[in-house]
C-alpha cells in the first residue's frame, strides 16, 4: 500500500527541478513540491456561493492560493490536475465513527474523500489508549490513512455507558488528565440511562461532567457527550460541553435550541443509529428544528464494525445513507456540506487547519464529477482526493 501511494504522490507531485539555475519565485531550491488544481467549481466549505472556474494551488502540506482563475497567481511549470468541470470541496470529515483505529478503515475513509474522521470512543480492550495513539501517530500517518481525532474512552459512572468509570469530581477530573496525557484529543462523556437493551444504567452528576469540562478547557480540549435524551441533553448543554453527539429522539424544547445556540454548541448527526433503533422521525424533526434555528450541525454516522440491531447502514467511505436521512430531515445540500467540513472541523479542535478551503489551511481537498448542491448523490463519484498537499486518488488521468 506504501509504495502505491508512494508512486501516486511522486506521479503528481513532481518536485521543481532545480539546482543551480532557477528563477522565479517557485522554483527555488528546497521549495515543497507545489500542486494546482484547475477547472472546477470551487465550493470551499464556508457556506459561500459556489466558484466557478476555479484554481487551487498547494505548497507542500498547505493551501498556498485560491480562487477565480485569472485572478490567481499559479507558479509556472507546477504539476496540474484539470479535474475537468468537476466540484473542489474540502475533503469530508466524519465527526462520530468507530473503530477507527484500523488501517483498513482509515484507508476506505481516504479513499472515498472522507480526509478525516472522529472516534467516538474506543470499543475494544486490546490495547490502551496510548498505544493506539501511538499506533495512528506511526503505522497511519502516512497521507493514504484518513486522520485520525481520538476522543479516548467513553466515561461514565461504574456500571454505565462507558468504559472509563468516574467515582467522584475528583476522579472525573483525574480521568480526564490520564485521557489527555496519553494522547486523547478531546474528552467523550455519556449521560446515558438505558439506551437499547439496557435499562436504569447509573450516569453522571451534574458535577462530574462539570469537571471533565472544565479539565478539558483548561488543556485547550473539547468535550463530546452522548446522550439520546433531550433531558440529559440539557444537563450536558448545561455542564458546558462543546457538542453534543447524538440528536435526541425526543423533542428538544425549544428554550434548548436557543440556549446550544447562544452558547455555540454543535449538534452531531447520527440519523443512521436513531434510525437503527427505530427512533428516526423524532431525531429529524429535532434536526431539522435545529439547523431551522441555525444551530451548527457537524455530520457523523455512527459507523462502527458491528451494527447495532443488525442494521446493515453504518457506511464506511462516504456515509451516504446519514447524508440522504440529513437532506429528509430539511438541510438543504449547502448545510450539509458545511456539516461536513468546517463544523466537523470544528468539533474535532481542528478548526484553524482543515474544514474549508483557504489560503494556509491544510490540504485535504476531495473533487467529484457534479454538482453536490444539486445532487448529493455525486458525492460517491470521485475525481480526485488530496489528503495533506499528496494526491491519494486520481481518477482524471
Ligand atoms: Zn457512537
Amino acid at each position: 500500500m506504501r509504495s502505491k501511494l508512494l508512486a501516486i504522490a511522486l506521479g503528481a507531485l513532481v518536485m521543481t527541478a532545480c539546482t543551480t539555475t532557477c528563477s522565479g519565485p517557485s522554483s527555488v531550491p528546497n521549495d515543497p513540491p507545489t500542486l494546482v488544481l484547475t477547472n472546477g467549481t470551487l465550493i470551499d466549505g464556508t457556506g459561500a456561493d459556489p466558484l466557478p472556474d476555479a484554481v487551487v494551488v498547494m505548497s507542500g502540506a498547505k493551501i498556498t492560493a485560491v480562487g477565480a482563475r485569472g485572478e490567481v497567481d499559479v507558479p509556472s511549470g507546477a504539476p496540474t490536475v484539470d479535474v475537468g468541470g468537476g466540484t473542489i470541496l474540502p475533503g469530508f470529515i466524519n465527526a462520530h465513527v468507530h473503530n477507527a483505529y484500523s488501517a483498513g478503515n482509515l484507508t476506505t475513509w481516504a479513499q472515498a474523500g472522507v480526509t478525516t474522521v472522529r472516534d467516538e470512543g474506543i470499543f475494544s480492550q486490546q490495547h490502551t489508549l496510548a498505544e493506539l495513539i501511538a499506533m495512528r501517530d506511526s503505522d497511519w500517518s502516512e497521507p493514504g490513512y484518513a486522520r485520525l481525532v481520538s476522543a479516548g474512552w467513553m466515561i461514565s459512572p461504574p456500571g454505565g455507558y462507558g468504559w472509563l468509570h468516574v467515582t467522584s469530581p475528583d476522579d472525573a477530573r483525574q480521568k480526564a488528565e490520564d485521557e489527555l496525557d496519553q494522547g486523547a484529543d478531546l474528552i467523550k462523556a455519556t449521560m446515558e440511562d438505558g439506551y437499547g437493551p439496557a435499562t436504569n444504567l447509573p450516569v453522571m452528576t451534574f458535577e462530574e461532567l462539570s469537571a471533565i469540562a472544565e479539565t478539558a478547557h483548561a488543556r485547550g480540549a473539547l468535550v463530546t457527550a452522548h446522550i439520546t435524551e433531550a433531558g440529559f441533553m440539557q444537563v450536558v448543554v448545561d455542564a458546558g460541553v462543546d457538542d453534543v453527539a447524538h440528536v435526541p429522539w425526543d423533542s428538544m424544547p425549544d428554550a434548548l435550541i436557543q440556549q446550544m445556540i447562544a452558547a455555540d454548541i454543535y449538534l452531531v448527526t447520527t440519523l443512521t443509529v436513531m434510525e437503527a433503533y427505530g427512533v428516526l422521525a423524532g431525531a429529524q424533526s429535532n434536526l431539522g428544528r435545529f439547523a431551522a434555528a441555525g444551530g451548527k450541525v457537524a455530520m457523523g454516522n455512527d459507523y462502527t464494525d458491528i451494527p447495532q440491531n443488525g442494521f446493515p447502514h453504518f457506511e464506511l467511505g462516504m456515509p451516504m445513507h446519514e447524508i440522504t436521512r440529513m437532506s429528509e430531515a430539511g438541510m438543504s445540500p449547502g448545510q450539509i456540506v458545511v456539516a461536513s467540513t468546517r463544523n466537523a472541523a470544528r468539533v474535532c479542535g481542528l478548526e484553524d487547519e482543515l474544514g474549508t478551503l483557504e489560503v494556509g489551511k491544510t490540504a485535504d481537498v476531495f473533487v467529484v464529477d457534479g454538482n453536490p448542491l444539486e445532487d448529493l448523490s455525486v458525492l460517491t463519484d470521485v475525481r480526485v482526493v488530496v489528503h495533506g498537499g499528496t494526491v491519494i486518488r486520481n481518477e482524471v488521468r
